[in-house]
Formats: structure tokens, C-alpha cells, sequence
């Protein structure tokens, strides 16, 4: 259950800000769910009615979306709160302000960094191996070899766990000077730092740092300003031997607008990707998550989950957390058949390839035709052609052979091939044709996705 309340709280931070989050959301405290309601228990009165004004219905929805299925949410008061009226509220783990970090907080950590993000949690497989190595070798000498560290690659696919890690390591070793910070913030903090007229404090903040770790950079594309004044931070960071990571989703030659300088100095250092993970490794994820939850998960449950779910390993979370409080909430043994149905909806958007009927369905709404039209003898020339299209797409789009693809229009595969041939010739030739081809092509990705 704990899990599910991590991502819920990721996902109203998401919404409410960081700030906002720490404020009102950080200090409630998540009891469990019975039935279908949760219970979620704020620190003292003022708070209670705090929440129950403006948030209750964001924690109602998030926590449904994870859930997914509608969850009540009931606000108790903590013990110790409730006879306490106006207790100030003056938490706040702003990354702007680290020294206001919660002064009762109750163990010795880092006030940015996600607890979770560690290296024990994080999960080796082919795919991220060489981004995890370099990450393990810059936590054990930052400084020294890799600077920058610059880790790419998709969404999901851990990323901020990896160099969350490094920080976490960090930290415990002593080096307390770890900043971590989404690009994006850095923006906005550099704005409102010119705004107020205190950049001298702002490059005070960033240059006395012995790490820099800077989530996301793909996010100052275009934004000159940023990108000037992130130039500076880093030369003067670089120059002293402070070790600067680095996340995007790209490459940096593939950032568009990034300038040319900055590029260079990302390119300095090492830089590594992490790919989707392989079966092997999501079914390790699934495993070692499920384990985390205390939930006992069947071998074959967790095959089941990483055959369905491969792209992103966000998603993979999400369909345990769904499956961890359904289980629970129906106090049903995890099966193949319960985890089916408890993820249909989860699963069924990951297979975003088209399949022969969805393709021979959306050529015939596209040339508004009938469907039965389309699969029938008829030879008449508009359809005729509508239905070449469709053979062609089959063809191109899914794995299917030319006698499978003739069997679901009821004719041979010859017919089929000479089909393909046309078309593709035809979109070789004439541009007007080809564009009208990927039309098609981009609405049936469309659909999928609806499905
Ligand atoms: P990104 O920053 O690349 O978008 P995140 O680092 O936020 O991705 O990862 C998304 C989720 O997936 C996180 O909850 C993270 O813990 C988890 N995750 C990703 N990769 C792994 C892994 N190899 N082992 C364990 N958990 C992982
Ligand atoms: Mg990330």
C-alpha cells in the first residue's frame, strides 16, 4: 500500500507544484485503504479542514487513477493533532530554500532526493547496465573521471532513479553539498532571482555545490537566458572538479536549440543511454517491486505483466500498484485471470500496433466506405483501390504474411502482393498520394491509442 500512495503523491505533485505539495500534501499521512475508502490522516485540525477544502477531490482522483477504480477518501485527525487548532504550517522542502527543510524530520536525509531512487532499488539489465556502471563510478569518485555524466534515454525508464542514486550516495558518504534539481526548476529559479534582483545569490548558490545533478536539460531548449547563465554554473563547477550530472531524453546533438557551447560541454564527459528494458530484466523490476509491496506475486503473474507491459518501467509500476490494491481491496488471489482483468485497460493501450481488422475499419472511414464493401468482390474501381490500400497497410504495419492478410479479404496472396506493389510503387511516385498514405497511417495510431 505504500506504493500506492508514493505514486499518488507523485502524481498530485505533479499538479500542485512542489511547494505546494510539501506544504499540504507532504505532511499527511496515508493509514491504508478498507474497501474502497482510504484513509489518510492529517496532522491537526487546521490542516483537516485545509485538505477537505481544496485538495480532497485532487487526492480523490489520484488516488482512483491509480487505483483504477473510484476510491473515497476519508480525512482523520492524527492523535496527536487533534487538539491542536492553529498550529502554524511552516513545512517547507522547497528546493529553493534547502535549509527550511522540515526541521522534525525524522531521519538524517537529503531533503530533495526521492527516497525510493537508490541504487539497492534499482534494477541492472542489458539495457541500462552501462548507464548504471557509470553512475555507480561517478558516485565513488565524483570529480574525478566523468564530468559531466550525462544519462539519456526515454520516459520511464529510470532516468531520475539513476542519478537520484548518485545523490543518495553521495549524501551518505559525507558529500553534503548534493543539489538536485529539475531543469525546469533551475529556470524558474533563475527568473524570479533576476526579477528580485538577486543573482549574485543565485550563482552563490549554485557554485558553492560539490555536486550538481540537473534532471531533464532537454527542457532548456530554446531558452537562451538559462542556457547562458547554466553555461557559466557549469564552467565554474567544471573548472573546480565538482561533478555535474546530467538527464535528457536525448542525445545532446539531438536537442534542438541547444547552443552549440553548451552541447560541447555536455559532450565532455561520458555519456551513456538506457534503453526499454528486456523481458528478463521487467520481470526482475516486477519481482523486486512486488517483494518492496510485500505482495506475493506468482511467477507466472509476473510473466504475464512484463510480456504486456514493455515499453516504460513507469508503467510497469503502475500495473503492480493497481493490482497490489485491487488484490487487497477484493482480498482475491493474484492470478493470471485477476491481474487480466484488473489491467485490462493498462495493457491493452501498451500494443499500439494495428491489427488487420482495425486497419481494413479505418481505410474504410477514411474513403467513407462500407466496411463489408471493402472486404467483399465488389470490383468497382473506387473500391478496388480503397481495398489495395488496405492490403498494402496490412501488409507494411503488422507482422502478418501475404496468404494471412488475403484470407481476411477473401482472396489469394497473389492478389495481395500485386497490391502491395502497386501502392508502394505509387507512394514512391507522387507525393500527393503518399501524404494521403500517412494520413491513414497516423489515424490508425490514433485509434489505438483511443482503444
Ligand atoms: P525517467 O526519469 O527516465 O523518466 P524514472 O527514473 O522516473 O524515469 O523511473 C520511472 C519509475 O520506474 C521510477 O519509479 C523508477 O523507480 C522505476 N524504474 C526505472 N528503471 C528501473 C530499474 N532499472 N529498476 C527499478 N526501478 C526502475
Ligand atoms: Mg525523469
Amino acid at each position: 500500500m505504500e506504493g500506492l500512495w508514493q505514486r499518488t503523491a507523485d502524481r498530485i505533485r505533479d499538479s500542485l507544484g512542489q511547494v505546494g505539495f510539501e506544504t499540504w500534501i507532504g505532511p499527511l499521512n496515508f493509514l491504508g485503504m478498507q474497501g474502497r475508502t482510504a484513509t489518510i490522516e492529517a496532522p491537526n485540525r487546521f490542516f483537516r479542514d485545509w485538505v477537505s477544502d481544496r485538495y480532497l477531490e485532487l487526492l480523490r482522483q489520484s488516488l482512483s487513477a491509480e487505483v483504477g477504480q473510484t476510491v473515497d477518501v476519508k480525512l482523520t485527525l492524527g492523535l496527536a493533532g487533534s487538539g491542536n487548532l492553529h498550529e502554524p504550517v511552516r513545512r517547507s522542502m522547497s528546493p529553493a530554500h534547502p535549509a527550511l527543510a522540515a526541521p522534525t524530520a525524522p531521519r538524517d536525509r537529503h531533503p530533495q532526493l526521492n527516497e525510493r531512487y537508490t541504487f539497492g532499488e534499482f534494477v541492472v539489465g542489458s539495457a541500462n547496465q552501462f548507464a548504471h556502471a557509470a553512475a555507480l563510478a561517478v558516485a565513488n569518485q565524483p570529480g574525478v573521471k566523468y564530468n559531466p555524466l550525462f544519462i539519456y534515454g526515454g520516459v520511464g525508464l529510470g532516468k531520475t532513479h539513476l542519478v537520484t542514486a548518485i545523490g543518495h550516495h553521495l549524501w551518505n558518504s559525507g558529500k553534503r553539498k548534493v543539489l538536485f534539481m529539475a531543469a525546469e526548476y533551475f529556470m524558474n529559479e533563475l527568473i524570479s532571482s533576476l526579477r528580485r534582483d538577486r543573482m549574485g545569490e543565485f550563482k552563490e548558490k549554485f557554485r558553492r555545490v560539490d555536486v550538481l545533478i540537473l534532471d531533464d536539460v532537454q527542457f532548456l531548449a530554446g531558452r537562451e537566458r538559462t542556457q547562458e547563465e547554466f553555461f557559466h554554473t557549469f564552467n565554474a563547477l567544471h573548472s573546480e572538479r565538482h561533478q555535474i550530472v546530467l538527464t535528457s531524453d536525448k542525445v545532446p546533438r539531438e536537442i534542438p536549440g541547444l547552443e552549440e557551447r553548451l552541447r560541447n560541454r555536455f559532450e565532455m564527459g561520458l555519456i551513456a543511454d538506457i534503453a526499454p528494458p528486456d523481458l528478463e530484466t521487467r520481470v526482475a523490476i516486477v519481482q523486486k517491486k512486488a517483494a518492496r509491496e510485500n505482495m506475493s506475486l506468482p511467477a507466472d503473474v509476473a510473466l504475464y505483466i512484463a510480456q504486456n507491459v514493455s515499453s516504460n518501467v513507469r508503467e510497469l509500476e503502475g500495473c503492480l500498484t493497481r493490482l497490489a490494491a485491487l488484490a487487497s481491496m477484493d482480498r482475491a488471489p493474484v492470478t493470471v485471470d485477476f491481474t487480466r482483468q484488473a489491467l485490462h485497460d493498462l495493457i491493452r493501450v501498451q500494443d499500439q500496433r494495428p491489427g488487420i481488422e482495425g486497419i481494413q475499419k479505418t481505410v474504410a472511414d477514411f474513403f467513407h466506405i462500407r466496411l463489408a464493401d471493402l472486404k467483399s468482390k465488389k470490383r468497382t474501381q473506387h473500391i478496388a483501390f480503397c481495398r489495395q490500400v488496405a492490403m498494402y497497410l496490412c501488409r507494411k504495419l503488422t507482422d502478418n504474411s501475404f496468404p494471412v492478410i488475403g484470407e481476411h479479404f477473401g482472396r489469394d496472396h497473389s492478389t495481395v502482393i500485386h497490391a502491395y506493389n502497386l501502392i508502394a510503387r505509387r507512394v514512391g511516385n507522387d507525393s500527393a498520394f503518399r501524404m494521403s498514405i500517412e494520413k491513414i497511417e497516423r489515424e490508425l495510431k490514433v485509434d489505438q491509442r483511443a482503444a
